[in-house]
């Protein structure tokens, strides 16, 4: 393995409001290597989008206060570079793709306008030459009929379409990471699969990394080579996505898993976790699962730190896992 594409370490970020801050990173320890697919996977609030959001510095400027911690993308210091470095690094280097393409895509232009746009930003190619690298592109995202396409407006396509259309754009500068958030969420189940099974053999083919943001356990299952599972801002289990699966070790991946309707028996309701995600204005202390736990102890009035589970690789914020004796 080379040096890692994405190294976040110990990052605490919160979000001032008026009266109250949302702390919503809480020491977050992240690292993808390169051509690794990762998912990073929890509830809404979990601190997941934010995560990928500011790996990529596209968190507005005033919004927000890092108050701990580092981010490295492809050797750059995110958090100290200026808007005009980052947007070098991003579409050159990285790029993202977001779940709505239509907020991605302008409904003014035409697909052909804006790939070429992307495409000859980076690239010193003439409009032919980049013409003919969007059609390569696109008929490798496996689109018929490309030609045709490029002169179309995102309004005239699919959702699948539109969704394939950003994997083009996104690869089209040939990145080193790729940021997936919710990629497949607007799209149905069968078109879902197409596109995660093309972004996966495109990644592979050029030895991309990706880091895959979902709420979905089932896509990850199927998609990543490691994963992470955040809570409230932080990581509360991450390992090779076999292991955690085969034995999740934190009682929240759980409650996750044990929801899937794929788990539940014919005619039988699914699990869900108890309670409700707390505030992040106003997280308990001590462990921040502790109100939905089943398991809870006193110990838990103590934040657990990511230990061991059943191997060195697979690591889980709950005192469950320790192995000296309980106070
Ligand atoms: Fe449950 Fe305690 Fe583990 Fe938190 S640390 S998940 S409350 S057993």
């Amino acid at each position: 393995m080379g040096q890692a594409v994405l190294t976040i370490e110990n990052l605490d970020l919160e979000f001032p409001g008026f009266r109250t801050t949302a702390k919503a990173l809480n020491g977050v320890t992240l690292f993808v290597q390169p051509g690794e697919i990762v998912g990073v996977v929890g509830e809404s609030g979990s601190g997941k989008s934010v995560t990928a959001m500011v790996s990529m510095g596209l968190l507005p400027k005033g919004s927000y206060r890092v108050t701990r911690g580092s981010v490295q993308l492809l050797g750059h210091d995110v958090l100290g570079q200026s808007e005009r470095q980052l947007g070098e690094v991003r579409g050159r280097e990285a790029a993202m793709i977001f779940q709505e393409p239509m907020t991605a895509l302008n409904p003014t232009r035409r697909i052909g306008q804006q790939l070429l746009d992307v495409i000859r930003r980076h690239q010193p190619l003439g409009k032919q030459q980049a013409r003919a690298k969007a059609v390569e592109l696109l008929r490798d995202m496996h689109i018929a009929d490309p030609e045709q396409v490029l002169d179309r407006y995102p309004f005239e396509l699919s959702g699948g379409m539109r969704q394939r259309i950003m994997i083009a754009l996104a690869f089209s500068c040939d990145p080193q990471l790729l940021i997936a958030d919710e990629p497949t969420t607007a799209l149905d189940v069968t078109v879902q699969r197409q596109v995660l099974l093309l972004l996966r053999e495109k990644a592979r083919q050029r030895g991309t990394a990706i880091l895959l943001i979902t709420h979905d356990m089932a896509l990850v299952s199927q998609f990543c080579d490691r994963m992470y599972v955040m809570y409230t801002g932080a990581i509360v289990e991450e390992g090779p996505t076999g292991q955690v699966l085969a034995s999740p070790s934190h009682p929240y991946t759980q409650g996750l898993l044990a929801s899937l309707p794929e788990r539940a028996a014919p005619g039988q309701d699914l699990d869900t976790i108890r309670g409700q995600v707390p505030n992040l204005a106003h997280l308990p202390t001590g462990c921040t699962f502790k109100d939905r736990c089943a398991y809870r102890m006193p110990r838990c009035e103590q934040r657990p730190g990511l230990m061991p589970a059943d191997s060195p690789a697979h690591l889980s914020a709950c005192w469950l896992q320790a192995q000296e004796p309980q106070p």
